[in-house]
């Protein structure tokens, strides 16, 4: 293949797995991280989107609601279009991009283009919803042949793609993807074609995400088992001996949180650590987020300042949101970070201090009481301030008062660049607030007293529809349950500790009394 643009870009055709983030590959996340442009077409798990670093353009090419998904024509345009422009290009496929994904044609269009690729495979659907089934797909007594079929080729055409009486004979386990609109069709033409109307037969929907569910029966009964419990696609059927084989207890479907919807706001850095948590409890997790963070900065002041930033005495970070925005900016200006100077680092909180060592740099000083104004106070009083050139990185919050005080108290030299901005999330265009008022919830977990004013002055776009689930309040320790009380919020637990494991062993409890 001859390479005659030297700036072609590259294309990476990945396997995203089933839906659970975690059983996404380490070279695939490694690919998301460092792509430029992400193209991607199913209901893409929010993580996966998060990894991308925030300049990838992102580009959604699936189905809209009630519109049909960009042609494929389309998207390969897009793709080729993208890596001509040198760009790294990672396209996410749901499952495997070779297994019932058209990766194939995909990929022969960038050879035709010339256009350099890669593919990861991914954890197929008939894979994962086995495991967390817990069906295992060959036997050495039952099944030493395991096949994937596909119910039709593409959704939108309602005709078996396969003659399945040809699979009636076989001793092993049958995988269907995309079987659903036409099961009774497959089910009569198995019968048919010899298979036992007791055979076993499982059904898998929506495999490997919080609101799983799978159900079982045999041959002739599982398509009345189907319509009672409304079981829709995305889903998997396996038939065959190992269904019976499966494992009793469901591992999956039986966590302690499994099928509750909770909501967390993520206007703190600690959302992320109370989501994983839950998460693992097999909770659906609401981020709400309440406060928008957007870089905002002006260019001149901010070239200046580090044009010059050697000579500072001191710099104070006051959020870890200032420092990330802090040293993106910087490393786009240095490669060394010896270009930073000598200077020493104050900052606001443990938060604010664990994001400035995640750049290996000692912070020289943290207020005993995590606010800006204890801040200068503190610094004031225990180095004594007078005369140093002092840079402090904020946002537009919060700052007028800390540069007052290091002034006029510290009498100090002091520049600002305020990086960023917070102002309040439009929760009218957030999917998580849509989610929230149309299906609501089982509970609200409110992990300050800030969380619980965002909750009561976004009421308006929060207001549950008709048939959505009441959710309970839960808080994270005394403080924040004062703050409830304030607004007439009903508190329905309490954290026994206030940290986050106990606060979801509370909500676990709560939850599960009901
Ligand atoms: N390339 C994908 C399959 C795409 S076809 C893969 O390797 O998994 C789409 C079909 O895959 C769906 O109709 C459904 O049958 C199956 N599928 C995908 N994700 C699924 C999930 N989380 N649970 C159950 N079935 C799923």
């Amino acid at each position: 293949m001859t390479v005659k643009n030297k700036k072609l870009g590259c294309v990476y055709l990945i396997g995203a797995g089933p839906g659970d983030p975690g059983l996404i590959t380490v070279h695939a996340f490694e690919k998301i991280k460092q792509a430029d442009v992400l193209v991607y077409d199913y209901l893409a798990n929010d993580a996966f989107l998060r990894w991308a670093h925030p300049s990838a353009e992102k580009i959604y090419v699936g189905k809209m609601s009630g519109r049909h998904s960009l042609p494929q024509a389309d998207i390969q345009k897009v793709l080729i279009q993208k890596a001509r422009l040198g760009k790294k290009v990672v396209r996410l496929k749901g499952g495997d991009p070779f297994i019932f994904g058209r990766g194939g044609e995909e990929v022969n269009e960038l050879v035709a283009a010339e256009i350099p690729f890669e593919v990861i495979p991914g954890v197929t659907a008939a894979l994962a919803a086995a495991a967390y089934a817990g069906i295992p797909l060959s036997h050495r007594d039952h099944s030493s042949a395991i096949t994937f079929l596909t119910g039709h080729e593409n959704p939108e055409k309602q005709s078996l793609s396969l003659q399945f009486a040809d699979y009636a004979k076989t001793d092993g386990t049958l995988c269907i993807y995309m079987g659903i609109g036409q099961l009774a069709r497959i089910v009569n033409e198995l019968i048919t074609g010899g298979m036992s109307a007791n055979m076993p037969v499982a059904i898998i929907e929506w495999a490997t995400l919080p609101q799983q569910r799978s159900c079982y029966a045999t041959l002739d009964t599982i398509v009345d088992r189907q319509q009672a419990m409304g079981i829709r696609a995305p889903a998997i059927v396996i038939i065959g001996a190992v269904v019976a084989e499966r494992v009793r207890h469901n591992w999956f479907e039986s966590k302690a949180l499994f099928g509750k919807r909770i909501v967390v706001t993520r206007a703190r850095e600690q959302a992320g650590a109370l989501t994983k948590l839950l998460s693992e409890q097999g909770a659906t997790v609401i981020e709400l987020p309440f406060i928008k963070v957007e870089p905002d900065f002006d260019p001149v002041t901010l070239s200046e300042i580090l044009a010059g930033i050697a000579v500072y005495e001191w710099i104070i970070f006051t959020s870890a949101n200032g420092v990330k925005q802090f040293f993106d900016l910087f490393y786009r200006a240095f490669d060394d970070i010896r270009c930073l100077g000598p200077m020493r680092i104050a900052a606001v909180g443990a938060a604010t201090a664990k994001a400035i060592q995640a750049h290996k740099l000692k912070v020289d000083f943290i207020p005993k009481r995590a606010n800006a104004d204890a801040l200068a106070d503190e610094l004031i009083a225990s180095e004594g301030l007078e005369s140093l050139q002092i840079l402090v990185v904020t946002g537009n919050q919060n700052r007028k008062s800390l540069i007052q005080k290091l002034e006029q108290q510290g009498r100090a030299i002091v520049d600002t660049l305020p990086l960023y901005k917070t102002s309040q999330a439009d929760l009218s265009h957030s999917e998580a607030a849509a989610s929230y008022r149309e299906k609501g919830a089982d509970a609200v977990l409110f992990t300050s007293t800030s969380t619980v004013k965002s909750f009561v002055e976004q009421q308006a776009a929060l207001k549950l529809e008709a048939g959505a689930r009441q959710p309970i309040f839960g808080s994270i320790g005394s403080l924040t349950s004062q703050s409830l009380r304030e607004h007439n919020l009903p508190i329905a637990f309490e954290a026994e500790k206030a940290n986050l494991q106990s606060f979801v062993t509370s909500t676990t409890a709560a939850l599960n009394e009901q």
